[in-house]
């Protein structure tokens, strides 16, 4: 079956929520209006903060009807924003079509969604007109470092800083701008990146975003040493030139974000370890095998696809992603002496 086909034959659920008036809030009072897809497990980076470098993806992908007819049940529900994740998202065929039949979705409110990816960038030099064409809105590029070496000692792939690097002109070109680049920064490995970075997003146009390191890696690098702060960064974006705080673009914004004194370049910062915001959070995930995660620190998957599989109807799936939402945690517990590393690490979840 072609992609086209299996897409045409997937059941249409309708816009209108099918538990009259429900919209996705968990017991917290917060709107859950975000959700994360991941469409592959698998990836073809290995970088050292995330993957072992030994073990390939570990749990299946659904077909792409599947997260179709998901993705529409929970914009019935009031997600307005969605992103693909995964693994590699432009490792999956059927993306394309994907992104096409999502672009033809209304929110609750009546608008378009907004359609976001976040990839490594190494297929994006091909893949960004076609996927700009079919309705994606933005791109996220995770990159983290902007010297070859030190890239490709993190990505475990000779070559790859300058696909990526290729990556992110081509999506600029296509208009998928403005592109954020996200950066993980890890003591010792990259922390000296930071002023680079900060020419980096002033000379390419593109907005870089420092992410605190979080103890979801498949190994066992982590502890809190190894976070370099948010305090930390700003002093060394200053070795470039001073930085000047902006107000935060929505309520549930996480980065921290700052321009230069020139009005040239953002940045932004984003620290769920050091200044966690978990009581903004708006987020919730699906995995490439079908399960609902409230939490990256969640300690348990909800199995929503075992019940699609099953045969429950859509007022059923419904009513099951209802409960789940409700049961979201509070906050995660980094640091803390009752921490306990989650089920999955970010691979396999979805970042
Ligand atoms: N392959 C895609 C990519 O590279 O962007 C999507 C999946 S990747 C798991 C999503 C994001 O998670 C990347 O930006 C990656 O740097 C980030 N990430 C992975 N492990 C992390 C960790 N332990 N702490 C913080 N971010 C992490």
């Amino acid at each position: 079956m072609s992609f086209q086909s299996d897409i045409a034959e997937a059941p249409r659920p309708a816009q209108a929520p099918l538990v009259a008036g429900a919209r996705l809030k968990d017991s917290h009072g917060r709107a859950i209006t975000d959700l994360r897809v991941s469409i592959t497990d698998r990836c073809n980076y290995k970088c050292v903060y995330c993957r072992t470098g030994n073990e390939g993806a570990q749990y299946s992908e659904l077909p792409i009807a599947d997260y179709l007819r998901i993705v529409r049940l929970f914009v019935s529900l009031g997600i307005d924003k969605v992103r693909l994740t995964g693994g590699e998202p432009l490792l999956r065929k059927g993306l394309t079509e994907l992104i096409r039949e999502l672009a033809t979705l209304r929110t609750t409110a009546g608008e378009k969604l907004d359609i976001a990816l976040t990839t490594n960038g190494h297929l994006l030099e091909d893949q960004a007109p076609r996927l700009k064409a079919a309705g994606l809105s933005r791109i996220t590029v995770s990159m983290d470092a902007v010297d070859a070496p030190t890239f490709e000692r993190i990505t475990r792939v000779p070559g790859s800083f300058s696909k990526v690097v290729t990556g992110i002109r081509a999506a600029q070109a296509a208009a998928l701008a403005p592109v954020k680049v996200n950066c993980v920064l890890l003591r010792g490995f990259n922390d000296d990146q930071v002023p680079l970075f900060a020419r980096f997003a002033r000379e390419e146009g593109v907005i870089v975003r420092f992410i605190e390191f979080m103890p979801l890696e498949e190994d066992r690098l982590w502890t809190p040493e190894s976070v370099v702060p948010i305090r930390e960064v700003v002093a060394r974006l200053e070795t470039v030139r001073p930085v000047v705080r902006l107000q935060p673009n929505s309520h549930s914004e996480t980065a921290v974000r700052y321009t230069f004194d020139d009005g040239i370049g953002e940045v932004g910062i984003i620290a769920p370890v050091s200044q966690a915001f978990c009581g903004q959070c708006s987020r919730v995930r699906l995995t490439s095998d079908g399960k609902i995660r409230t939490c990256l620190f969640s300690q348990s998957d909800h199995d929503l696809y075992s019940r699609m599989r099953g045969g429950a109807s859509d007022a059923d799936l419904t009513e099951y992603i209802i409960q789940v939402i409700e049961k979201k945690e509070a906050r995660h517990h980094i640091g803390e002496p009752d921490f306990l590393k989650p089920s999955r690490s970010m691979v396999h979840i979805g970042g």
